[in-house]
Order: C-alpha cells, then sequence, then structure tokens
C-alpha cells in the first residue's frame, strides 16, 4: 500500500482530523489528529492495513507481533495472522494489558513463559513518541524476548524511534503553555489527552 493510498483510505473513513484544536501527548497541542479507532469501525479495512504493515515488515520475520493496548493490540494480531498466512508458520499474538504504575503494561504469566529466545515485532497504529512502543519493548526483553522491529501505520515523528511506517505523515504541534489556539477554539474532546488537560486546568465557563 503506497503512502498516498494509506492517507487516502484513512481520510476516507474519517480518521484524519485537521483544522482542530488537540491535546497531545507530553503536554503538547496540535490543529490536526490522526483518530486510528475510525478505522475499527470497518474491519476490512482495518484487516487491509493489517495486511499491508505485515508485508512492509515480512523481513523482520518475527515469532511474535504486540501493540499497546487498546488498539495497536488488534492491529498487531492481524500483522501475525497475515504473516502466519503467507510465511507458513507458527506466530504468537500475545497481548498486554494496560496497568497504572510506570511499567503502563503488563502481559499475562501464561504469555511471558513464552518469550525467551523469541523475536518480536512491535507495532503501532499511529506512533508519535514511541513511548508506548518502548514500554512494550522494555517488558518483552525482560523475559528473554529479542526485539526484531518496530513499524506503526502512521508515523507522526519520522525523526525519533527507527519505526518502518506506511504513512510518515509530520503533523505539527507545540508546547501547550505556547498554544495559540487555547481560548479561540474549543479544544476538542473526543480524542487525545483533552482528560489530563482539563484535571490540570479546571474548566470555567466552558473554556478554552
Ligand atoms: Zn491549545
Amino acid at each position: 500500500m503506497k503512502p498516498d493510498d494509506v492517507l487516502k483510505k484513512l481520510e476516507s473513513c474519517g480518521a484524519v482530523l485537521r483544522n482542530t484544536h488537540v491535546a497531545l501527548q507530553g503536554r503538547r497541542h496540535g490543529d490536526a489528529y490522526v483518530d486510528f479507532k475510525k478505522v475499527f469501525l470497518d474491519v476490512m479495512l482495518a484487516s487491509e492495513f493489517g495486511e499491508a504493515l505485515a508485508m512492509a515488515c515480512a523481513d523482520f520475520m518475527p515469532d511474535a507481533v504486540v501493540g499497546p493496548p487498546m488498539g495497536a493490540d488488534r492491529l498487531a494480531y492481524e500483522v501475525g495472522l497475515n504473516l502466519a498466512v503467507y510465511q507458513n508458520r507458527l506466530v504468537m499474538s500475545p497481548y498486554a494489558e494496560k496497568i497504572g504504575g510506570p511499567e503502563k503494561f503488563e502481559f499475562r504469566p501464561e504469555f511471558l513463559a513464552a518469550f525467551a529466545g523469541k523475536k518480536f515485532l512491535i507495532v503501532e497504529d499511529v506512533k508519535k513518541t514511541g513511548d508506548s512502543a518502548d514500554a512494550l519493548a522494555a517488558i518483552v526483553t525482560r523475559h528473554g524476548g529479542i526485539i526484531c522491529g518496530k513499524a506503526a501505520v502512521v508515523d507522526r515523528r519520522p525523526s525519533v524511534g527507527g519505526f518502518r511506517s506506511l504513512l510518515q505523515l509530520e503533523l505539527p504541534d507545540w508546547p501547550e503553555d505556547e498554544c495559540k489556539l487555547c481560548g479561540v477554539i474549543e479544544l476538542n474532546r473526543t480524542v487525545g489527552q483533552w482528560k489530563d488537560y482539563d484535571a490540570r486546568h479546571p474548566r470555567q465557563g466552558g473554556q478554552p
């Protein structure tokens, strides 16, 4: 799948939001966002992205494909399924769960028992900082797994993380305390880190 096709498919399902005002990770704001949740409203589309990412990562020959919950783990399953079919071999898709605390995620013990010596591909749907993938990779490595590659459908910041991606889409963002949209355009409270923003900025009279 060519980058232009990826963008067209994302736009056609309404996943690409522009001219908006979004709170992002790391206390940053932006005016655009890729809402990959929209892709899962069409399982065939989700499957197409899973197949395309599998083909882009086939040379990694992973024994397992994992992604941060929720969302990217479902993509990881699709990638793993396609690699298993096309390469006619066993591929695992252990899934992690979100937990509180610095580690962010955990795998159940029955999954961890199968990690030693296995090659893991980490996938994200939309990658920005790569922090979630790194957190997952650290757990995999600690339990004897080997990270053979990282990949994302959309890479919002290709300069960090060494990800392979189907589409590089650099969308500008800036520190929230320098945001010119705050107080002008209401924050989009359907996507991004708006709950975290609201917790730190109790709303007065509906602003910003
Ligand atoms: Zn703002």
